[in-house]
């Protein structure tokens, strides 16, 4: 049996789920969507991931044809049709079908929808090793251009960045802005440790506001780490004792190695390690329960 989608409120079969060669998000990268995690029969911070996603499309008056609720109960219905416990979820809005041409206002009616599958994770010695990574020349979006805010289903900036970083032979890149300060990653929020103090980008510079960063610096605070949103350079990184990645896919996953230069004791740091396993003691409780 294959995978059920959700299309456009209906579930259709997977053979059966296409959208339009003449949907602008295919012509035009124009849409927007949120990934999701599945643990335990939990959908981890579905709503945070909703209020996200209704964000994106206002930012790009984009007018989604559901309401928040729906979209809840939609994204709960396709894990329950495939019975799913553990896994990844996609959810995506479409700007929809139109003439050839920009204007979105062609495009009369938006398509959506989720698809819940498997996931594949980074593997586990990544997690207890820590990963290396490079810092890429493609910068990140300025955010008067398309803010990097915004989860639009154009990706071009972050693949340029992979596709560096796997030239120059790493997992992921870090991608710093227009005045050379460190952003993200392709697809993860950074952080460093420096002194016993967690600091992160502002989301002003140009980065995706993650919900595992929101989730990490609320874990920090619990544990009474000092958490700091400030700007900092390659130098910083550099000289941090400990660096880490969040994201959905990811997790809380460390980083040991920037541009060759090992990160602190060249191994996953203690507060690293202690953020790891309290972000993984929330994630079966932290969201909505599919099966009641
Ligand atoms: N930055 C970018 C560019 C991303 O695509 C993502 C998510 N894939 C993140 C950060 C992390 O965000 P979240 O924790 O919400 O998954």
């Amino acid at each position: 049996m294959g995978r059920k989608i959700f299309m456009n409120g209906k579930f259709v079969d997977e053979q059966q789920a296409k959208v339009s060669v003449f949907d602008h998000c295919l012509l035009y990268g124009d849409g927007v969507f949120e990934g999701i995690r599945l643990y335990q029969g939990c959908v981890f911070r579905l709503n945070d991931h909703i209020e996200r996603l209704y964000s994106s499309a206002k930012y790009i008056m984009l007018k989604i044809p559901m309401t928040p609720k729906a979209m809840i109960e939609a994204v709960c219905e396709t894990v329950r049709r495939n019975g799913l416990r553990d896994g990844y979820i996609r959810l995506v809005v479409t700007r929809g079908v139109g003439p050839l041409g920009l204007a979105p206002w062609q495009c009369k009616n938006p398509t959506v929808f989720i698809i819940a599958d498997k996931i594949t994770l980074y593997p586990a010695e990544f997690y207890e090793k820590g990963l290396s990574i490079v810092t890429v020349p493609t910068r990140r979006n300025h955010v008067e251009s398309v803010n990097p805010r915004v989860k639009s289903c154009n990706y071009l900036n972050n693949i340029l960045a992979k596709i560096e970083a796997s030239i120059a032979g790493a997992l992921e890149a870090l991608m710093l802005d227009h005045n050379g300060f460190v952003n993200e990653c392709t697809g993860d929020n950074v952080f460093l440790v420096k002194k016993g103090v967690l600091i992160t980008p502002p989301i002003y510079l140009g980065a995706l506001r993650g919900i595992t960063r929101e989730v990490v610096m609320e874990i920090a605070r619990e544990e009474r780490i000092e958490v700091r949103e400030q700007p900092f350079t390659r130098f910083d990184v550099f000289d941090a004792d400990e660096l880490f990645l969040t994201g959905t896919a990811a997790e809380v996953i460390p980083v040991v190695n920037v541009d060759k230069r090992p990160i602190g004791t060249g191994k996953p740091g203690a507060i690293t390690k202690r953020l790891i396993r309290q972000f993984r003691a929330r994630t079966a409780t932290d969201g909505v329960m599919v099966y009641q």
